[in-house]
């Protein structure tokens, strides 16, 4: 099936996955990424580890799930937007090289 924005915001408002999240800072109180680099930061963020769109069957899977405080995970999708960004530019170059043939 084709994931749509609408999916997305539907699950993200849905019930289950708001005591999944509850759930998973439970387990995980603190962030993640930061307690990697052996600092200690509380979690404030439940985050997606794959693309919620590529993974939407494993959505309610809890073992894909990042704790994460508020600063890793603005890190986190501002790399996701830096790549979109650039993906999006190298399929207009692309579309541009076929046009220009
Ligand atoms: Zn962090």
């Amino acid at each position: 099936m084709t994931v749509t924005d609408k999916d997305i915001t539907k699950f993200y408002n849905s019930k289950a996955w708001r005591m999944l999240r509850q759930q998973k800072l439970l387990i995980n109180p603190l962030c993640q990424t930061c307690q990697m680099e052996n600092k200690i930061e509380a979690a404030r963020q439940v985050h997606h580890a794959c693309n919620l769109r590529r993974a939407w069957e494993s959505r309610y899977d809890i073992k894909l799930l990042f704790s994460l405080c508020g600063a890793c995970h603005a890190q986190i999708e501002t790399e996701i937007y830096v790549e979109r960004q650039a993906a999006e530019r190298q399929k207009q170059d692309e579309e541009l090289r076929r046009l220009g043939g």
